[in-house]
């Protein structure tokens, strides 16, 4: 049996109470056995678990939320360095600063920061991590108004692979700070904080469209046009749901709701929608509509792939016939919009490359039976493959480990940068799992 001497924290090994719902991925699709999962309370913990996974030379992960699509948090037969119990918090509303500990999960951030009416923007689950989300990108309702998640990150807190607590920012350790607004999760070190620029919220519109299946042509010909250029202070996505279901599109515009009834005129002339609702409400209660429901393990295969210009015919045509093959009636493809101020930031200026496209495009599957889950993962597969014609790289938060090229497809020209960070923080390959960036 192994040695837990020298782990700090809360320490769950195989035979304690709990380790069953501790080794619990939130992708149900994944069954792993890790030896040990510490909890990390303070930074000190996690500098004892990098130290204590050096002398025992097990493979390790680090995790947050838990929510990597490919379950890359958790290993079996080695050690899981769980951050969820860094849940400092300090808000500095004046200077518009908040440092916050990498174990927030978002809805009791996102609550936290509402006391103070301030928020930044990140995405919509409730229980997504701030960690891996920032890490990799971070997209939500706020995104074309104010970017990125990781646009706002201010400086990182961080415990390298010797064991040694840095800060990186603008200013000191910039390549690092570099590549970790988009580098993604799990490469370069474990992340115990963050300094995020927050934003002053109070009161937002919001509206939701909903069309028949039959004119999903027309809502998509004309959705990608619209949806990527129209006022920064909306963001707004589409969903094309499998089976012939009705069509929806939510938006969030941080503005006035007559202002939001002008600006999707041009949508709701161009489409005529079965249905449109326009609300006034706060902040918080935006978060807890689109926060999801309550969900342990759901099994799910989920892809992504960026339009950097609009789909033609042919592709639309070949996004709906997978549509209508789909093998359960819960599929879904998903675009976000982008543009606004994701795209005022260069390409080069963070390792988030996907700057210059107009929307992203998420491909999910879901099921409840084992036996469902290879024509799902199969379905998901061909449908990314099929769109490849149209489509630009991949998201690095939708990791896929079906993608045959991921490092391109994730960073494209900002891969080499990356690699030479991981050389220069990282030149052991300490941190390394299935999809780390390559040495
Ligand atoms: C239901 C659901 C909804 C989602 N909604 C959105 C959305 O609205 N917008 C969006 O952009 N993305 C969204 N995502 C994707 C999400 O951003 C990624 O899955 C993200 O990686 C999850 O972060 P986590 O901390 O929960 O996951 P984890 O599995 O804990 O971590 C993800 C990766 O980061 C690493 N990591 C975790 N903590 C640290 C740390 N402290 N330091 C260094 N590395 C670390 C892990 O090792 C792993 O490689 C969603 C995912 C799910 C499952």
């Amino acid at each position: 049996m192994v040695s837990t001497e020298g782990l700090t924290g809360r320490v769950i090994l195989q035979s304690s109470p709990g380790y069953d719902e501790a080794r619990r991925n939130f992708n149900g699709r994944f069954n792993k056995f890790p030896i040990v999962i510490v909890y990390c309370e303070v930074t000190q913990d996690v500098v004892n678990a990098i130290l204590w996974a050096h002398k025992q030379q097990l493979p390790f992960r680090m995790r947050c939320g838990g929510h990597s699509y490919e379950a890359f948090s958790n290993v079996d037969g080695g050690l899981v360095i769980d951050v969820s119990g860094l849940l400092r918090l300090e808000i500095n509303r004046e200077a518009g600063t908040a440092r916050i500990g990498a174990g927030f999960r978002l809805l009791p951030l996102y609550e936290a920061l509402w006391n103070q009416r301030v928020t930044i923007p990140g995405g919509t689950c409730r229980s997504v991590g701030v960690s891996g989300l920032t890490l990799g990108g971070g997209y939500g309702l706020l995104s074309r108004l104010m970017g990125m998640t990781c646009d706002n990150v201010l400086e990182v807190e961080m415990v390298t692979a010797q064991g040694k607590i840095i800060r990186a920012n603008d200013n000191q350790h910039r390549s690092l700070f570099w590549a970790c607004r988009g580098g993604g999760g799990g490469n370069f070190g474990v992340i115990t904080s963050f300094t995020f620029r927050v934003h002053p919220i109070e009161h937002v519109a919001r509206y939701k469209m909903t069309w028949n299946f039959a004119k999903i042509e027309n809502v998509v010909r004309y959705w990608q046009t619209w949806a990527p250029h129209t006022d920064a202070r909306l963001t707004s996505v589409l969903l094309l749901r499998a089976q012939n279901r009705d069509l929806i599109s939510n938006g969030v515009f941080v503005g006035s709701e007559q202002e939001l009834k002008q600006i999707m005129h041009p949508l709701k002339d161009a489409t005529r929608p079965k249905s449109i609702e326009f609300h006034t409400t706060n902040w918080m209660n935006v978060v807890h509509i689109f926060k999801g429901r309550q969900v342990v393990q759901e099994k799910f295969k989920n892809s992504s792939a960026f339009a950097y210009d609009p789909l033609s015919d042919e592709a639309i045509g070949i996004l709906i016939h997978n549509l209508q093959t789909a093998p359960g009636p819960t599929n879904l493809v998903v675009f976000d919009a982008y543009g606004g101020s994701i795209s005022q930031v260069p390409t080069e200026a963070t390792s988030f490359v996907h700057r210059k496209a107009l929307f992203m495009i998420q491909y999910q599957s879901y099921w409840h039976e084992d036996t469902e889950a290879d024509k799902n993962i199969r379905w998901i597969e061909k449908f990314r493959e099929s769109m490849l014609p149209y489509t630009h790289g991949a998201y690095r938060n939708y990791c896929d480990s079906k993608i045959p090229d991921w490092p391109s497809s994730y960073f494209g020209e900002n891969l080499t940068r990356l690699k030479m960070v991981k050389q220069m923080y990282d030149p052991e390959n300490f941190f390394s799992f299935e999809q780390s960036i390559p040495k």
